[in-house]
């Protein structure tokens, strides 16, 4: 690691720290005295991504530092996440479209199954049977497309959760 790297690490926990209004948060970021290295390693050195994420398991910041480094695109190990973790959290943040045209919901939810199915690596026919008739249901209620976005994600989100796509229960909660 540089030291321009080592300088910009400790650049962006300070404004992260600085952005929490620098709180008593019940403990403190051991990330702060550990070696940078350990949180921008080599690739392949999986000895050190389990050690930096041992160090932000128990970090009471973790949330927000992880949230934070989505946001700003940093490099490195942040939240207990690597870069290409990060990069699946916003490709699974995408999947899920909470407002829309009803074709818009309809292919949320499309891309949603896909995720299910992609994870639980089996095929949700049941599921997908009743998004079906959800969407079915909601055509023939005339339902505004709020209503018909809320009924579809009620119905996947008990399975998106199950499965740790938080991400998307966590859209689908907003
Ligand atoms: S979660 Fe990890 S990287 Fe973030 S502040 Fe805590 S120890 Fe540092």
């Amino acid at each position: 690691m540089s030291a321009l790297d080592r300088i910009e690490r400790g650049d962006g926990l300070y404004r992260l720290l600085t952005r929490l209004g620098g709180e008593d948060f019940g403990g403190h970021p051991e990330c702060a005295e550990t070696d940078p290295d350990v949180f921008s390693p080599e690739p392949g050195r999986r000895d050190l991504v389990k050690v930096a994420k041992a160090i932000c398991g128990r970090c009471p910041i973790k949330a927000a530092c992880r949230e934070n480094a989505i946001r700003s695109g940093a490099r490195g190990i942040w939240g207990g996440t690597t870069e290409g973790e990060r990069r699946q959290i916003v490709r699974r943040r995408k999947l899920v479209v909470v407002q829309g045209n009803a074709d818009e919901v309809s292919r949320a939810a499309e891309r949603a199954l896909a995720a299910i199915e992609d994870a639980s690596g089996a095929s949700v026919p049941g599921l997908r049977r009743h998004v079906e008739d959800v969407l079915r249901w909601a055509d023939e209620n005339g339902d505004s497309d709020a209503d018909r976005a809320e009924a579809v994600l009620i119905v996947l989100r008990p399975e998106l959760q199950y499965l740790g796509l938080d991400d998307i229960a966590e859209e689908v909660a907003a």
